[in-house]
């Protein structure tokens, strides 16, 4: 057993006690033990010491989750007999609670997940209420069409019917944040769920889970089980579960897309990004960098639209990447908890690893390391100084995967078509930017760019109304929205002969 975490003075009465109690399953609005009375630890990343003791559900417990869903969707059930206008109020009073509990929520998501807690507070927490708030309203607005059909003496109409149990399944990046946000639009559209965090960051979501329950939210409507992939890949598989939500790799997103198509299952998929960020030559340079540093250090660039490819055009390339490495040595990496602190540790020993040996191999393929680069500060977290790299070719490793962690890599380019085209050259599409005070050639550039969002002298901003997902191997469908709620809703066409 991993030794235990300490927790810093500045932790919370009501963390404590949760972090102190049982971190058990939630299924159909108990709190229970895993089957084969398994767990598994999560750790602080900001030390490496054991956080918590989570149980780990196998497939009995999937079964048992989702049969649970399915039984509160039964027709019958209070859940499928509540008012539109009532399911929605709940929903609205789970977005009060989310900010009741804002700093407690902050505070644990800081210590399962490393983040800063400012922007725990500030983004995460902030964000999740918005995100349930916004699906708050839409219950009430869902509605069918009555379609003028052609033959005659006939009433032909629509209905919008929820999908069924939807498998969702969420990443350790931002964790309540991905819960909201999967959790939300199942709900209001009135499907029912069962919610499997990562298992580096299963606690907020349990923590969601028994506040949507004190919201109002009937037991089996939102069941929560810890694990890992294979807890996943069980509730992929399992036969009860009509529609699969998942964010995560594009790796085991390819894999659920295969199992669901098989199963001819209701299919959402958020992934990976390698996302270009393109400063034209009469961008306001100040604003440029700025963002371009936030774009790919926020969240320690552990953000699946981080901006980790740079654009720069070739004349203004030195001052671009001298202003962004200054900036970059200036930020030291530093615990979530503590104030000022920009850059926290990575998510697990196993992600740092991965970083570093990115690091590594930008090294090894030629690129010039001009910012950053430590991965070994020493005591016991798992931090990585924000990293930035000049390359000449796009073909670079570090300049074509994913590395989900604080690493830039910054290109110079020529001209508007060439950049247009490099940036595209890639398998995901998820985000890109352009930063110019060229109206016309933001708009052009937004047109080119094969991505699911084009942020314009910004980056990321996010809205839960504003459609958000992938191109090509970024995903399939879009969360936000009326098409996020649309994912979770079936028509069905009614005739209806009047002779
Ligand atoms: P991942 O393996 O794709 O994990 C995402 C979620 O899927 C987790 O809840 C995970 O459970 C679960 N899972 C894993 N294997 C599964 C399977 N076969 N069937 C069903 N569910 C499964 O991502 P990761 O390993 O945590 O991170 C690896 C890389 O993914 C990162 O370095 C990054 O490149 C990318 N990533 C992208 C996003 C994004 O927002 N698009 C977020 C996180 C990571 P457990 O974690 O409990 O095993
Ligand atoms: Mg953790």
């Amino acid at each position: 057993m991993t030794a235990a975490t300490t927790l810093p003075d500045a932790v919370l009465p009501e963390v404590r006690e949760f972090l102190a109690a049982e971190h058990l399953l939630l299924i159909d609005g108990e709190r229970v033990a895993a089957a084969d009375g398994r767990t598994f630890e999560t750790l602080d990343p900001a030390t490496g010491g054991r956080l918590a003791e989570v149980a780990h559900a196998g497939s009995e417990d999937v079964d048992r989750a989702a049969r649970a869903a399915r039984a509160a969707f039964a027709e019958d059930s209070d859940w499928r007999r509540m008012s539109a206008a009532d399911r929605g109020r709940r929903l609205e009073r789970l977005a009060a609670l989310v900010e009741d509990h804002a700093e407690e929520l902050a505070q644990l998501e800081t210590l399962d997940n490393g983040k800063p807690v400012k922007y725990a507070r500030a983004v995460d927490v902030a964000s999740a209420a918005s995100h349930l708030r916004y699906f708050a309203g839409w219950p009430t607005k869902v509605q069918g069409n009555v379609i003028p059909v052609e033959t005659p003496h006939t009433l032909c109409y629509t209905l919008s019917e929820p999908v069924g149990v939807c498998g969702q399944i969420i990443p350790w990046n931002y964790p309540l944040l991905m819960a909201a946000w999967k959790v939300a639009p199942a709900l209001a559209a009135g499907c029912t769920s069962v919610l499997k965090p990562a298992e580096q960051t299963p606690l907020s979501a349990l923590r969601l889970g028994e506040l949507a329950l004190e919201a109002g939210i009937p037991a089996g409507v939102l069941n929560v089980i810890t694990g890992d992939g294979e807890t996943g890949a069980a509730l992929v598989e399992h036969p009860e579960v009509d529609k699969i939500a998942f964010t995560g790799s594009t790796a085991v997103g390819r894999e659920i897309g295969a199992k669901a198509g098989r199963a001819l299952k209701r299919l959402t998929l958020e992934l990976g990004g390698k996302s270009p960020n393109i400063i034209l030559p009469d961008a306001d340079l100040e604003a440029a960098i700025k963002g371009s540093f936030q774009a790919i250090y926020f969240n320690a660039g552990q953000a699946c639209n981080a901006g980790s490819r740079l654009f720069v055009p070739h004349q203004r390339f030195d001052e671009v990447v001298s202003a962004l490495a200054e900036q970059a040595a200036q930020t030291t990496p530093g615990p979530g908890l503590e104030k000022g602190t920009f850059v926290g540790p990575l998510v697990s020993a196993e992600q740092h690893e991965r970083v570093a040996g990115y690091i590594d191999r930008g090294r090894d393929e030629g690129a010039e390391l001009v910012a950053g680069g430590g991965t070994d500060l020493g005591d016991g977290g798992f931090f990585v100084e924000p990293t930035l790299f000049t390359a000449t070719s796009d073909d670079l490793q570090i300049a074509r995967e994913e590395i989900f962690g604080p690493v830039l890599v910054a290109l110079p380019y020529e001209s508007l078509e060439e950049v247009a085209e490099r940036a595209n050259d890639t398998d995901y599409g998820l985000a890109a930017g352009v930063w110019t005070r060229d109206v016309a050639n933001a708009h052009r550039l937004a047109s080119l760019l094969r991505a699911g969002s084009v942020y314009v002298n910004t980056w990321s901003p996010s809205d839960p109304g504003a459609p958000f997902g992938g191109f090509k191997a970024s995903g399939i469908g879009r969360e936000h929205g009326h098409d996020g709620l649309r994912a979770y809703l079936e028509t069905k066409t009614v005739w209806v002969s009047l002779r």
